[in-house]
């Protein structure tokens, strides 16, 4: 009747098909269909409603039965369906001008539990009533859902793959698209082993109904399809999570309802919280899409906010963690906590000592998403300090790229495939026109070994010039080079071809005023001339990492890197730590310092965990390495890593990386350096971007440093489930280079734990 939806035509239409005499009509919101809350003159209430569309009666009679048989047996807890006067419970016409399946319902008295003020007692009232409904549901007849296929139905999640283009900003989507690789893995090879079951399947806040502080009844079966039992639970608990600070412990309460009256399965249980993610994902997109294809769609909106907030607390819970509360709330015996002595001795049995542990209390690690970690027990770490996932923690633009290609080809380099060259393109665009080939191998070590023997062929010289405390990797000529190596403990001295500048340090060093820079480099001039011998290359990072974040003093590397090239040299900047945008001003440290080295050296972030480095230099240096003897790597330059590599570079630019590591770098330092000034035992807050150093002192005035206390603080955030380290000649400076989707908040935090933790030392 309805394609013009007055209150005169409702009274009209109501009194002709059903001889009620309506004195009363107000529209109610809907998601895809009119309904209206009409009161008859003897005081009854019922809802009408009018679906803009007349087929599916197979499925409105199914829906039909399904009440009445619910009615049966709970005459108030769901909407009973009204008869007309024809005896038909669904008036369809089917039309041109009138398209519409038309039912009136009766009313159900209560609130919204949107509306009401939650409490433990009604959310296991709810889980109660939705296992009641289940047990009941369980029994019924499946074929008309069976056959039915909704959007709305987490079983087919990932159906709306292509939709999550509908989510604007990059750094929402991501979250959507992590939801969805994991699905992949890990709920959809389990869900045909889940019991089956027509379901309700939208239990929200806006359909539950509550009267004297329980729930009492459920409307809107519209959506009710033939699907794995356990999704309706995972839908009431979505929207039951909305805004709440702690939203395991309200998930449990309803779980724990549910449990008494209708006991859940293990394997239940351990899919919830990707099913929960799931239809939170489903309510972000299809939203989204209802936004871009009806803009003044408000009711479209209404549940995004919470919906995405839920979502960016969940992607910081365990699924671990999740499973072991869901399974607590249910009565099920959970797994034993980790012996992590257990765990080191079996790693002892068999891998050697030297490759050492963080903390003194290790964690085993499990899991990770973006710019967290969770160990083997389900908690969450902030990760402050893994560069290597430089995009975030199982990047799914990164994770896709990579399985993608395994799935299809990975060989080496001596055949020929599109990705080589692809990405050798997509990376040289990087960097400076002179700078126009690429060697790719498989970590920072091997590119640092590499760049120095290029350096060295092209030169003809063998002398290498590195900087003090400097770290480059672990192959023979990888600690020849590196100085924290070589001169620290176990290491067996600086051999003979190699020279050490002095760390131009503004901090600690000899010289700290503006003019640094150049004193520094007349040091260095100083030894190249005491040597007859000339130096082949001058390695060093543009902000020294392992030797405590020590930015090399302005002005330092434009003086040096000519001292260099005079004397028949070339001039190497290791980016395995400074890279890829990392120090927020510019995509490269070199950059930074206004100078164009003549090699580079990358790795760690290059692959997001995947292990690629790489070595970037001139057509010259290039071609002088092309002298006959072959350059080989097996697995350097495969066509997966490439993928990977191109993804890398690609999300960096999407999500506009450079630009938070600048920002949110500018804010983290800005906080630490606001309460240094109550901590005097915080000596320096230094670094660039996401590359951040605090280092401890005893004495202002002597610089002692106050090494004790940086340990002490690292395995204290640990404890508090935050992740950074130390570093330094004399392991006194936290060293921060968080994943670079870290945030503000996640900022403030750390800050507030620093303080907090100074402030009981
Ligand atoms: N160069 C620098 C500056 C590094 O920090 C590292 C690793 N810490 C390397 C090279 C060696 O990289 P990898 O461990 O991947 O071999």
């Amino acid at each position: 009747m309805l394609n013009s939806s007055t209150g005169e035509n409702i009274i009209s239409f109501i009194k002709e098909n059903y001889g009620i005499d309506v004195i009363d009509v107000k529209p109610l919101e809907g998601y895809a269909n009119l309904n209206f809350r009409i009161k008859d003159d003897k005081g009854n209430s019922y809802v009408y409603k009018s679906h803009q569309h007349a087929d599916d009666k197979l499925l409105f009679e199914s829906e039909t039965t399904v009440l009445h048989q619910l009615t049966k047996q709970f005459p108030n807890e769901f909407p009973k369906p009204i008869q007309a006067l024809n005896g038909d419970y669904i008036i369809q016409h089917e039309n041109e001008d009138d398209n519409t399946t038309n039912r009136i319902l009766s009313w159900l008295e209560g609130d919204l539990l949107k509306d009401i003020k939650h409490s433990q007692q009604l959310f296991e009232s709810f889980g109660e009533f939705l296992a009641k409904l289940d047990k009941e549901l369980l029994e019924m007849n499946k074929p008309v859902f069976a056959a039915r296929y909704m959007e709305w139905d987490i079983q087919h999640f990932l159906d709306l793959r292509a939709k999550s283009n509908f989510i604007t900003d990059p750094s929402l989507r991501k979250l959507v698209d992590y939801y969805f690789v994991q699905y992949k893995e890990f709920v959809l090879p389990e869900l045909p082993h889940l019991r089956k079951s027509i379901i309700h399947n939208d239990a929200n806040d806006r359909n539950v109904l509550v009267q004297n502080g329980k729930v009492s009844g459920l409307i809107d079966f519209g959506d009710m399809v033939y699907a794995p039992l356990i999704q309706e639970l995972a839908v009431a608990l979505a929207y039951s999570m909305f805004e709440k600070d702690d939203p395991l412990k309200w998930a449990a309460y309803i779980i724990s309802g549910y449990q008494e009256i209708l006991p859940l399965e293990e394997k239940e249980l351990e899919l919830l919280y990707y099913l929960i993610a799931a239809r939170l994902c489903m309510s972000v997109i299809l939203s989204s899409e209802g936004i871009q294809n009806n803009p003044e769609n408000e009711y479209l909106l209404i549940s995004q906010k919470p919906a995405w907030d839920l979502l960016n607390k969940w992607i910081a819970i365990s699924p671990d963690m999740a499973e072991k509360k869901f399974k607590e709330a249910a009565g099920i015996d959970i797994l034993k906590k980790i012996d992590i002595q257990l765990d080191l001795n079996k790693r002892h049995q068999f891998v050697s000592k030297s490759l050492s542990v963080s903390y003194i209390k290790p964690i085993k690690m499990k899991r990770a998403a973006f710019q967290y970690m969770f160990d083997a027990d389900g908690n969450t770490f902030l990760d402050a300090y893994n560069n290597i996932p430089h995009v975030g923690h199982q990047h799914p633009k990164v994770v896709e790229a990579g399985q993608k290609q395994m799935a299809m080809l990975n060989t080496n380099t001596r055949y020929i495939y599109d990705q080589l060259a692809a990405y050798a393109e997509k990376l040289l665009a990087k960097f400076p026109a002179l700078l126009s080939k690429v060697f790719f191998v498989n970590s920072g070590s091997a590119a640092s070994d590499l760049a120095i023997r290029l350096a060295q062929t092209h030169t003809g010289k063998q002398n290498i010039m590195v900087m003090e405390y400097g770290y480059h990797g672990h192959t023979r000529l990888g600690v020849d080079i590196s100085h924290y190596k070589f001169s620290g403990r176990g290491g067996s001295g600086q051999k003979e071809y190699i020279f050490k500048a002095t760390i131009p340090d503004t901090y600690r060093g000899e010289f700290k005023d503006a003019e640094a820079g150049i004193k520094y480099a007349n040091q260095l001039s100083k030894l190249l001339n005491q040597n007859n011998d000339p130096v082949a290359t001058f390695i060093s990072e543009p902000i020294v990492g392992c030797g405590g974040q020590v930015p090399l003093a302005p002005g330092y590397l434009k003086e040096v890197y000519p001292l260099i090239r005079k004397q028949g040299g070339v001039c190497i900047s290791d980016e395995v730590q400074t890279g890829f945008g990392r120090i927020g001003t510019h995509f490269w440290g070199f950059e930074a310092h206004g100078v164009i080295p003549d090699i580079i050296v990358l790795g760690k972030p290059m692959g997001n965990g995947h292990p690629i480095g790489a070595v970037v230099t001139t057509n010259e240096i290039a071609e002088s390495f092309d002298n006959g003897m072959e350059f080989f790597s097996s697995f350097g330059g495969n066509p997966v890593s490439c993928e990977i590599g191109m993804a890398v570079l690609d999300v960096i630019e999407e999500e506009n990386l450079q630009q938070n590591a600048l920002e949110t770098g500018e804010y983290f330092m800005t906080l630490l350096r606001d309460f240094q000034k109550e901590f005097p035992v915080i000596g320096d807050v230094r670094g660039s971007g996401l590359f951040i150093g605090v280092e401890f002192i005893k004495d202002p005035e002597t610089l002692e440093p106050n090494t004790e206390l940086a340990q002490f603080l690292k395995n204290k955030f640990r404890e508090n489930f935050i992740l950074v380290s130390t570093d330094a000649t004399y392991d006194n400076v936290i060293k921060m280079k968080p994943p670079l989707c870290f945030n503000k908040s996640n900022a403030e935090l750390v800050t507030i734990k620093f303080s907090d933790l100074l402030k009981i030392c």
